[in-house]
């Protein structure tokens, strides 16, 4: 099977009203044309310079971008004059840079706010009980506009993944029915290769599918 063909396929299994992000991360340009070819618009890269130098590549192709891997705070100058959503606002800290950075070139930054869902210790996100800090943080922002949740899910059987994803969804549907400044609830970013249909079936809207698109990395 070919990228294309691939890309074909994987959009079939997904539902409407849910955004494939092709997981291009790894792989050269030539197969993100390819999977644009077969249908997909939206990619996503998870290392700032890869994102960056990709999208000064592919600049003619109508791409969406997503950086979708951990944000340090020193890569945050990289992206202040890119058009990409940002899958991964974790701390405050890193709210407070953005908001200097961007607010320096007077420009707006689009995010989603990660959950460590799974508590993992070695995972990146914030856990539910301190999202609250982060979105008193974003309220008294200027530049940065929060536009949903995200979260990357532990290695686990279906049973437990969809007690994360419905935990996920029973968050969002919370913060979509209250009122917070520069926060509008619209993205639910969860589902990888081995588990994006179970994602969908509980409630995810946006999807983050590499492997089975581009092959094993
Ligand atoms: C690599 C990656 C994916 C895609 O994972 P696959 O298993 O290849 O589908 C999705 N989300 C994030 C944050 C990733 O780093």
């Amino acid at each position: 099977m070919t990228v294309k063909e691939n890309s074909i396929e994987t959009l079939n299994t997904i539902k409407d009203g849910v955004t494939l992000i092709g997981v291009s991360k790894t792989k050269p340009v030539e197969m993100i044309k390819e999977a644009f070819d077969g249908g997909i618009r939206n990619f996503g890269e998870n290392k700032v310079q890869d994102l960056i130098a990709k999208m000064d590549i592919l600049k003619d192709y109508p791409i969406k971008w997503h950086f979708i891997g951990h944000l340090q705070k020193n890569k945050v100058k990289y992206l202040v004059d890119r058009e990409c959503l940002i899958h991964s606002i974790d701390s405050v800290d890193l709210v407070r840079e953005i908001e200097k950075k961007y607010g320096n070139k007077g420009r707006s930054c689009r995010g989603l706010i990660q959950i460590n869902i799974g508590r993992e210790e070695s995972k990146f996100g914030v856990l539910k009980e301190d999202l609250y800090d982060i979105i008193e943080e974003v309220e008294k922002s200027e530049f940065i506009k929060i536009e949903g949740l995200m979260a990357i899910l532990p290695k686990e059987n279906e049973e437990i993944l969809r007690k994360y994803f419905k935990d996920m969804k029973n968050t969002f549907d919370k913060l979509s029915k209250e009122s917070f400044k520069n926060i509008d609830m619209k993205f639910l970013s969860m589902g990888m290769t081995n588990d994006y249909l179970y994602a969908m079936d509980e409630g995810s809207n946006m999807v983050r599918v590499g492997r089975k698109i581009f092959g094993e990395r």
